[in-house]
């Protein structure tokens, strides 16, 4: 029997981090941020001078590279966390994410992780409730005005975040989108515990 899966998805800055990280930690489940494998694959990329728009070299080396979440982000070993959310990274993370042979390794490399937990997982991204985990425990679309969404990334631009937005919702390769049953919550002035426990609450009710 697999173990219970939370999906969240949403746009930048929705609070899907914080809140999916909170929830795990309640639960006592593991939490995937699935954004910091795509950032790794592109550090990585920009590391070796690679064209981020190069389809094949892209692929070959997200196929390649092995990538650790936590405790800290790693790739081939080698802790890159601090590197993760330059300007960048930044500008580039949207356009590796729309690769499909990179998103077809990371999604092979997210369904392995969470068949590998002992209690359950909360997975956190653009694609997890509609395609990585369409049959998910629980379903969850964060949003929040981008505002508030530019302000809760100090280190990223009101503009970089809509950029990213729009191509993370334009792509053709499993843009961001809500799933139908998602449990929609808009995070604006709400505060983490408030979203974790409607969250908390919510699963309850589905196990009932
Ligand atoms: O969540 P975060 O902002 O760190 O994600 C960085 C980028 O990674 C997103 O803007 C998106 O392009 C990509 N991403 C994705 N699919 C996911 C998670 C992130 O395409 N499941």
């Amino acid at each position: 029997m697999s173990t219970p899966i939370i999906a969240i998805d949403g746009p930048a800055g929705s609070g899907k981090s914080t809140v999916a990280r909170a929830l795990a930690h309640a639960l006592g489940w593991s939490f995937l941020d699935t954004g910091a494998m795509y950032r790794a694959v592109t550090c990585e990329a920009l590391a070796r001078g690679l064209d981020v728009h190069d389809h094949e070299a892209l692929a070959q080396l997200a196929a390649h590279i092995r990538i650790n979440t936590l405790p800290r982000v790693s790739v081939d070993g080698r802790d890159v966390e601090d590197d993760l959310r330059s300007d960048a990274v930044n500008a580039a993370v949207s356009v590796v994410a729309a690769n499909p042979k990179v998103r077809e390794t990371m999604v092979g490399r997210q369904r392995e992780f969470a068949a590998l937990q002992e209690h359950g997982t909360v997975v956190e991204g653009r694609d997890i409730t509609t395609v990585v985990f369409p049959n998910a425990t629980l379903k969850v679309f964060l949003t929040a005005s981008l505002e508030e969404r530019a302000r809760r990334r100090d280190d990223e631009s009101e503009h970089s975040v809509a950029r990213r937005d729009e191509a993370d919702y334009s792509r053709s390769a499993s843009p961001l989108r809500q799933a139908d049953d998602a449990l929609v919550l808009d995070t604006t002035g709400r505060t983490i515990d408030d979203v974790v426990g409607e969250i908390i609450q919510c699963l309850k009710n589905t196990d009932s």
